[in-house]
């Protein structure tokens, strides 16, 4: 859980910028120097930049803390190990203390820059405006497709109106942020514990650029992780599809046999092994799908049931908290 001092309110800026970075030791310059100057122009002197540092292994978390130690504006924190995307972004979320809060990726893929038309949109009375991808550069075809999929099967599936094509990066006011922080679940599809919320919510339009540096850390067999985690999160949908799958198979059932007792009554002579052992093999692999299904919701059950925080913070530096750890 996050550090009590930030949590007492002591501390409060306007706005937060909160990023999640892993291994992203070439591009954090560049986000130091982008991020902060777009928040200048937005907030003046009355902001925070959150970088946290998912267990990196490329020398980022003294990236981060060289930055938090040159510029009171940093605050860095360094999770105890690789918790992932999600995890160390909520983590970011929880400590963060800004009356408005941006999330953004370390990476640049969403300019800073846009920070300006989100705050804009904000003044609207929105609590949430958040970036809508209306084309992605440097994403092949193959993240394109399945991305696109996913979100179209995940709308289908879920009664929340979660919006096609966006990512994370948000613009959130404080009491909707409030309310996602309370949300204690482990799983977390952070996009669409957000739209879950409800409020006033915009989409914000924009292009999505090429990574700046480095490469994702998304590959498929991640992408597909956090779409199951998405569908089990929001739907009991894939539950129901198990039974009507029963349902589907014991028509077919039925069918087959009444197709036997026809021919049986014909006196033709029925076909051998092959088919029998095929409608084996199809309702044994259906079986399994289903006890398969039922399994990642229990599993699911069983890993919230242990209520372990979602995160161990190994150290925090920023320029207020470091100077009162000295005196401690
Ligand atoms: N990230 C993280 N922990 C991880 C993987 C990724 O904190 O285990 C961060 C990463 O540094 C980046 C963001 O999450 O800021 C999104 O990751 P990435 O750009 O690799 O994903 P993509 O944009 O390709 O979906
Ligand atoms: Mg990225």
């Amino acid at each position: 859980m996050a550090d009590p001092k930030y949590l007492s309110g002591q501390r409060q800026v306007a706005l937060s910028v909160v990023v999640p970075c892993y291994n992203e030791i070439d591009g954090i310059g560049e986000l130091y120097r982008r991020v902060s100057a777009s928040c200048q122009a937005q907030a003046g002197q009355s902001y925070e930049i959150v970088l946290v540092n998912d267990g990196s292994t490329d020398g980022t978390r003294d990236a981060i803390f060289n930055l938090a130690a040159r510029d009171s504006h940093i605050v860095g924190i360094d999770l105890a190990r690789n918790y992932g995307h999600q995890i160390a972004l909520s983590a970011g979320l929880e400590f963060c203390c800004g009356r408005r809060i941006l999330i953004l990726d370390a990476d640049l893929q969403d300019p800073p820059e846009l920070l300006g038309g989100l705050m804009a949109k904000m003044d609207e009375g929105f609590d949430v405006v958040y970036g809508q991808r209306q084309m992605r550069e440097g994403e092949g075809w193959f993240k394109l497709a399945t991305a696109s999929i996913f979100y179209r099967l995940l709308r289908r599936m879920v009664d929340v109106d979660i919006a096609a094509d966006t990512g994370d990066f948000r613009l959130m006011s404080r009491r909707a942020l409030d309310h996602l922080n309370a949300m204690p679940e482990r799983y977390r599809f952070i996009r669409g514990m957000v739209s879950w919320i409800g409020l006033k919510q915009v989409a914000f339009p924009y292009q999505r650029q090429r990574r700046f540096a480095g490469t994702t850390h998304y590959p498929l067999r991640k992408m597909i992780l956090l779409a199951v985690d998405a569908m089990t999160s929001f739907s009991v949908a894939p539950l129901r599809f198990a039974s009507h799958l029963g349902m589907a198979f014991g028509v077919l059932g039925l069918l087959t046999l009444g197709h036997t007792l026809y021919s049986w009554l014909m006196g033709s002579v029925l076909p051998g092994w092959t088919s029998l052992a095929a409608i084996v093999l199809i309702l044994g692999s259906v079986q399994l799908l289903v006890l398969g299904i039922f399994g990642e919701y229990l599993g699911r059950m069983y890993m919230e049931t242990k209520r372990r925080p979602l995160y161990i913070v190994n150290e925090v530096i920023s320029g207020e908290v470091a100077d009162e750890q000295d005196v401690g």
